[in-house]
């Protein structure tokens, strides 16, 4: 798929998610809360679930915890349209209690279906539940952050890169100090997985590099 093709595919996918009754977070939310960021991000970041913000303004990472991730991106020279930003449940938790695990077996098509969509390299997982859900193994974020990993998810080998949740980072300076020493290393991963694949590959002719396809808000 090329990045219109690809835009357009997800935008579809975003149409059909919006009516999204798979689970009784459906009862309480606002909207749902697709995703937003490059249709053809190499890097994609999965969150937890949307809180007040996010789910007011069908927009994910929009609160504090969203201006602390766009300040870490902004520290390795990118910003939320080179990436594509997710979240595990799509919609708001009442009271933004923690996931439970029959609202994460219901929306975890959607984020796989994302997934196949956007193919991107560099899969980072913001906190405990994304982490688990995606590595498909129970070790806690204390344990896996800053630690990148291969995943198979659907049909597709990415590299999963464990990250502290930047909610959890917000009041707590040493865990702060710890996100920031793994964001940083992220140029580096982004490299690796962009250079990694084409060694293995007939090499291909060179295109002109297309326009990125921006996916606002859904
Ligand atoms: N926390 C999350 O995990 N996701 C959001 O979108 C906002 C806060």
């Amino acid at each position: 798929m090329d990045a219109v093709e690809r835009a357009a595919a997800l935008r579809e996918y975003a149409e059909q998610t919006a009516s999204c009754t798979k689970c009784a977070l459906a009862e309480g939310r606002t909207q749902v809360v697709f995703g937003s960021g490059s249709a053809d991000a190499e890097l994609m970041f999965v969150g937890e679930a949307p809180g007040f913000h996010e789910d007011q303004q069908g927009v994910p990472f929009v609160g504090q915890a969203g201006k602390l991730l766009d300040k870490l991106l902004e520290g390795i020279g990118l910003t939320r349209s080179d990436v594509f930003v997710v979240n595990v449940l799509k919609c708001r938790p009442p009271g933004n209690r923690d996931p439970m695990p029959e609202e994460i077996a219901a929306c975890e098509p959607h984020l796989f279906r994302q997934i196949e969509l956007i193919e991107p390299t560099l899969v980072a997982t913001l906190g405990n539940f994304a982490t688990k859900l995606l590595s498909g193994k129970p070790a806690g974020i204390t344990r896996v952050h800053g630690h990148e990993q291969e995943v198979t998810l659907g049909s597709r080998t990415v590299s999963l890169y464990p990250l502290y949740h930047p909610a959890a980072a917000l009041y707590t300076p040493s865990m702060l100090k710890v996100l920031e020493e793994d964001f940083a290393r992220i140029p580096g991963l982004l490299e690796r997985v962009l250079v990694e694949p084409a060694v293995e590959e007939a090499p291909a002719a060179v295109e002109p590099e297309a326009e990125p396809v921006q996916l606002g808000l859904f």
